[in-house]
């Protein structure tokens, strides 16, 4: 259970309170706003706040003293052009804000984008919850076979419970051991800042990120894709569905161009061409190593 029911009543005093503004409003995240989408076993993402929408991203692109909207159209077929010619400055001028709950090791990968703003919980302020991210049974993977980076399959039988059992028990013992570190009951209490140590990194944290939507895409482009970690692919899927609501034309077109779509090398491309004239064209004659082969098959099917 992500949210408790103090967290709960917090978020629907804050949507019970709607205020006027002339600011532009994307129907579409308003119903977003504050409310927490559950991922993982004691995860979130949530809408703090956002800024623009897709008129937003016309109206930079045309620098225009008004909305900068001239008709859905003639917008979408603008924000397509923008994304397809990696025209990226008026997709900065949107801005979303997320309030994120996730494990530590998934915040380790996350934080690596530093083209956004985080503030993190303090652990040295604050008492961690005793919250550990224990995968469901499906997800407790085996070490993938082909890819050193990946995974298999699901374990099973008395591997898969024994495994279970060590992620339940160390987590519990060595959250145990922090509570009595940190206790100030009969004795001084070590530092909160210096008991965190102890903690294993599938305990859960939390942050504030901010990040405007060029980079947001840059990010999803790269967490939401099938070779990033299945743990923090769900937050990025989960964000992917929030900005599909809240820019849904900019969203089309990075979903055409960059998560559907391919980059091909030089030698790539004339392939295809030889290929289109009918021409035979093996691993050996491309010019590309087996590697590159592999993938540019994957990529024309
Ligand atoms: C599948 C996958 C596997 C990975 N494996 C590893 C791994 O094994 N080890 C590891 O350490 N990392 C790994 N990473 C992390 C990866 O190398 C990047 O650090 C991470 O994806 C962030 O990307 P970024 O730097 O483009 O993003 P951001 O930091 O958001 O930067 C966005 C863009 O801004 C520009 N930029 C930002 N800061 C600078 C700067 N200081 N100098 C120059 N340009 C800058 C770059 O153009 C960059 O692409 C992996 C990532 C993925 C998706």
């Amino acid at each position: 259970m992500p949210l408790s029911s103090e967290h709960q009543a917090e978020i629907d005093d804050q949507r019970s309170h709607p205020t006027p503004t002339l600011r532009a409003t994307a129907p579409g995240m308003e119903k977003h706003l504050y409310t927490a989408q559950p991922v993982l076993d004691h995860g979130f993402v949530r809408v703090i706040d956002y800024m623009g929408d897709d008129a937003a991203i016309c109206q930079a692109a045309r620098v225009s003293y008004g909305r900068g909207t001239k008709s859905v159209q003639n917008d979408e077929g603008l924000i397509r052009y923008l994304m397809r010619h990696w025209h990226s400055t008026p997709f900065e001028m949107c801005e979303v804000k997320l309030h994120v709950k996730l494990p530590v090791f998934v915040a380790r990968q996350w934080i690596r984008h530093r083209t956004a703003n985080v503030n993190e919980y303090s652990a040295r302020y604050s008492i961690l919850d005793r919250e550990f991210y224990i995968p469901a049974p499906d997800d407790l993977a085996a070490q993938s076979v082909v890819n050193n980076q990946g995974r298999g399959a699901a374990l099973t039988g008395e591997e898969a419970q024994r495994v279970l059992r060590y992620l339940q028990d160390d987590a519990m013992r060595c959250y145990d051991h922090y509570e009595e570190m940190i206790s100030q009951d009969g004795q001084q209490g070590l530092a909160r800042e210096l008991a965190r140590m102890n903690l294993p990194a599938n305990i859960y944290t939390q942050w504030y990120w901010k990040v405007d939507l060029h980079n947001l895409f840059h990010f999803l482009r790269l967490r939401a894709d099938a070779h990033a970690q299945y743990e923090i692919r769900v937050y990025a899927d989960a964000i992917c569905a929030m900005v599909k609501d809240w820019v849904p034309a900019a969203y089309g077109a990075f979903e055409d161009y960059r998560l559907g779509g391919a980059t091909l090398s030089g030698r790539a491309l004339e392939c295809i061409k030889k290929m289109l004239a009918g021409e035979e064209v093996t691993q050996e004659t491309s010019g590309m190593s087996k590697g590159e082969w592999r993938e540019f098959q994957g990529v024309i099917g």
